[in-house]
């Protein structure tokens, strides 16, 4: 008998096993003539597909989400949110007014909410000086505890921010091997403590929470899930609804899940972290904070000295964050936002604020039926550059681009490679046009014109106005057909791209004699030409042009 089968309510014993595995018999895919579940049959006036119900456990996502977390997919249920996992651990395993749960607070409330809605006990230990957790604490409050069924460690704690040891955790769960530990890593993207997902697929009685609501900015669409041992996977299973994930959440996991993006979802985690450091050494210096936590999570815990005026201030500037004087008097949980936001939050907490200048950035996403491609680009920062179009070559020269241009950029690109690479390459050039429009905004604050002329045997020269009137010329042939797997012919046509989409007018001469070079040589002349046409110049408002718009 497994744990998780040792552990279970009877109710939940009782009940039939929640098929996991398998689509719900669409032998004929799309063309299945679906008479089974007393759908409407007509197509829905709204998003495709939602007329039908959704896949009970949808598959791909399981695939996608177990991948993510490094796990087989039968170590993985795909839940309703993080919140819906506590609730189907509490209910699998506890049975009203016999069961216990344990917590060690300060820490997040629902473990206690949902524990409570089903009557289960809840054991409350508390954290160390700090906020640090100690395994002792715990094991000391649930000593002699006979029905104790579920341990909730909350790693990072929220709302505290503290990381929990991997050791630690585990050490509980060697101390009470007859008890499931939950390791909730729903912040754990934004610390540096490993994860315990792949101990818990190994281990009877450790579980992982996961969800994309954090690092992955999909709070609205309700998506987490658990990592345990198969075994204990089916079981909580049962204690699933028909249906837990709309068709619409699940497309939309799966899209945020797309590799195409996962650049620019790790990028945004390295920013909030950014920020996060920026913040808490700034709000150490406000006269109303005695003390800032350093976090391992998306926000900050402070202890403040009036948080009912702080709370006014707040109310009156639009502001709102969380007030926790259970976690400790005066405690209040700061979300990491833009840092535009954190400025204002700043200035709420009488820092001075530094205005930074404007962002130069922009994010975009664009998918097609032939390419899903991701870009972020950051015009004032050099760093970082990452490139994956899937076309070697072509990654090379959108590195030149950014590095001679001095600007940071990630580029992802899923595309149609088994017809032939046109796509992926048209589509990436008119993606980053498109994002370095974005990212130029109005224009104030820049030089307008720029051109190079490099190199070897070869010469190129780019010459680009922002103008806003889309213009492309090309002089230049090539006799290769390709360099690698990147057309030679589609050179013309990425400046043409790429002034339309910025819609800037290029210019672009090369003369020379190996293909490889000249191209290069032009990629590397834009770049060039595109570092002085974009770099701030004059006042910060000044508009590079006397008709007053660009
Ligand atoms: N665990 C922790 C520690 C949380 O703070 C939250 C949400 N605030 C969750 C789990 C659940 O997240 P969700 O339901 O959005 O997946």
């Amino acid at each position: 008998m497994s744990l998780a089968e040792y552990l279970a309510r009877p109710e939940i014993l009782r009940l039939p096993a929640f098929d996991l595995g398998k689509r719900d018999g669409n032998p004929f895919g799309s063309e299945t003539i679906k008479l089974d579940a007393n759908e409407n049959p007509f197509p829905p006036l709204g998003s495709a597909g939602v007329n039908r119900y959704p896949e009970p456990q949808p598959i791909r996502l399981r695939v996608a989400m177990a991948a993510l977390y490094g796990v087989a997919p039968d170590s993985f249920l795909v839940t309703r949110g993080g919140d819906d996992a506590i609730d189907l651990l509490v209910r699998t395993f506890c049975r009203p007014q016999e069961d216990a749960v344990a917590v060690c607070l300060p820490t997040f409330s629902a473990y206690a909410h949902f524990a409570n809605l089903q009557g289960a006990r809840v054991i409350e230990a508390r954290l160390g000086a700090d906020f640090a957790f100690e395994p002792k604490r715990l094991l000391d409050a649930v000593a002699g505890e006979a029905n104790l069924k579920l341990v909730f460690i909350c790693s990072p704690n929220n709302p505290t921010g503290t990381p929990v040891e991997s050791a630690d955790v585990l050490a509980v769960a060697d101390a009470l091997p007859n008890t499931m530990v939950l390791s909730d890593e729903a912040y754990l993207e934004f610390s540096d403590t490993p994860s315990l997902a792949d101990e818990a697929t190994r281990r009877p009685n450790l579980i992982v929470l996961k969800t994309l609501s954090k690092a992955f900015g999909l709070a609205g669409a309700r998506v987490g899930g658990l990592v345990a041992a198969p075994e204990t996977i089916a079981m909580v299973a049962r204690a699933a609804p028909p249906y837990p994930l709309p068709t619409l959440c699940i497309d939309e996991a799966l899209k945020a899940l797309s590799p195409a993006r996962r650049a620019v979802h790790l990028e945004r985690i390295e920013r909030i972290k950014a920020e996060r450091e920026r913040l808490a050494p700034l709000l150490a210096t406000s006269p109303i904070v005695h003390c800032v936590h350093g976090s391992a999570g998306n926000f900050l815990f402070l202890e403040v000295n009036d948080a009912e005026a702080l709370s006014r201030r707040l109310d009156t500037l639009g502001i709102r964050i969380r007030f926790r004087p259970n976690a400790a008097p005066g405690g209040v949980r700061l979300t990491i936002g833009t840092p535009e936001e954190n400025d204002a939050a700043l200035r709420a907490f009488e820092v001075p604020a530094t205005a930074a200048p404007k962002q130069r950035r922009a994010e975009l996403v664009r998918d097609t039926k032939e390419t899903r491609i991701a870009v972020s680009v950051d015009l004032d920062m050099a760093e970082p550059r990452r490139i994956d179009t899937g076309v070697p070559f072509f990654d090379h020269m959108l590195d030149q681009v950014a590095a001679h241009g001095n600007f940071s950029l990630l580029l992802s690109c899923d595309g149609d490679l088994d017809i032939d690479a046109h796509h992926s390459v048209e589509d990436c050039a008119i993606a980053l046009g498109e994002a370095l429009g974005r990212a130029l905004d109005d224009k104030r604050g820049i030089g307008r014109f720029g051109f190079a002329l490099p190199m070897d045997e070869t010469e190129a020269q780019v010459l680009i106005d922002l103008s806003g009137r889309p213009f492309c010329r090309f002089e230049g042939a090539f006799d290769a057909t390709h360099i690698g797997a990147y057309p030679t012919e589609m050179t013309p046509h990425v400046f043409r791209s790429l002034a339309d989409s910025m819609r800037a007018a290029i210019h672009v001469r090369v003369d020379g004699q190996n293909d490889h070079h000249k191209v290069e040589a032009c990629f590397k002349a834009f770049g060039r030409a595109l570092r002085q046409a974009v770099a701030r110049e004059g006042a910060a408002d000044a508009l590079p042009s006397t008709k007053g718009v660009l």
